[in-house]
């Protein structure tokens, strides 16, 4: 699927839920957030039959994120169900990893092949200031399941406020260093005010290369995260929807004052 920008969209990343069990400063108000209600948030047959047609499309590469992946109940059936749709070649989870020490062996199982545990600090009680949850020993937990479960990639996304000098960021480092795992590092955006940095070690917020689309949890298909555009699948029809948004890919982002981080995925 060519945009209008000669960019092949071969990329999806579905938010499958805007519920936490964290509330890291950049991303959620303390307070949470309005949930969706039940009836508005897709089923797991609407986002298969969603990938479903996304692939007959052209999409081959799946990213299930959120909110938290994996406060959505069943996620292991969702895995399950997209993984059988042929013409999948890559579907990977961004997770928080408090919850993976359950779920790492069960979703390998499934067909995850790829994962990415957001980790900012390794200091208990920075982690606790960002994430304002005392996680850090469970995530941790999570991440040594993960690595033992044979997933072709587990990485650690850490967000950082300026630099890699930041004494959590060198924490984190050293962790991934230790766990020979990969750490990308990610500037905190700002959606309201447009500020975004391509990811280092990653494609994300290099918009001359952008090859995503993205289902929000309410099924809305977003071309991009630093635009307000979105294309609801229950109004439009998959088929549709995936079109429009295609076809209304801007060439670089500016802002969004309508999508969060926590409701259409990062
Ligand atoms: N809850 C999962 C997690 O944290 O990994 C998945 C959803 S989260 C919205 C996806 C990614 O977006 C995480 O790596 C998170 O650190 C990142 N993120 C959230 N808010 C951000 C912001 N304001 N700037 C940059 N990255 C952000
Ligand atoms: Fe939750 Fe992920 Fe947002 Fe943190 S970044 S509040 S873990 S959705």
């Amino acid at each position: 699927m060519k945009d209008n920008h000669n960019r092949n969209i071969t990329y999806l990343r579905i938010s499958v839920t805007d519920r936490c069990n964290l509330r890291c400063v950049y991303c959620m108000p303390e307070e949470g957030v309005d949930p969706i209600s039940h009836t508005d948030l897709l089923t797991f047959e609407e986002i298969a039959d969603f990938v479903k047609c996304s692939v007959s499309m052209g999409i081959n590469k799946v990213r299930l994120t959120g909110g938290e992946p994996l406060v959505r109940k069943g996620i292991v059936d969702l895995v399950r169900m997209i993984k059988d749709i042929e013409g999948i070649e890559d579907l990977a989870m961004t997770t928080n990893g408090v919850l993976l020490k359950q779920f790492a062996e069960p979703l390998r199982q499934a067909g995850l092949m790829r994962i990415n545990i957001s980790l900012d600090s390794m200091d208990r009680e920075r982690f606790k200031e960002i994430t304002r949850r005392d996680e850090l020993p469970a995530v941790l937990e999570g991440i040594d399941e993960a690595v033992k479960c044979g997933y072709e990639k587990i990485k650690l996304n850490c967000v950082i406020r300026k630099n890699k000098d930041e004494p959590d960021a060198v924490s984190v480092a050293e962790y991934g260093k230790l766990k020979g795992l990969e750490v990308r590092f990610i500037r905190t955006m700002n959606l309201v005010t447009g500020e975004f940095w391509p990811v280092d070690g990653g494609e994300g917020g290099n918009c001359s290369v952008c090859n995503r689309i993205r289902l929000s949890a309410k099924g809305d298909v977003l071309p991009c995260l630093f635009s307000d555009i979105g294309f609801s699948v229950r109004k439009f029809g998959a088929r549709e929807a995936i079109k429009m948004a295609v076809e209304s890919k801007p060439a670089k982002g500016t802002m969004s004052r309508t999508h969060e981080f926590y409701n259409v995925g990062g």
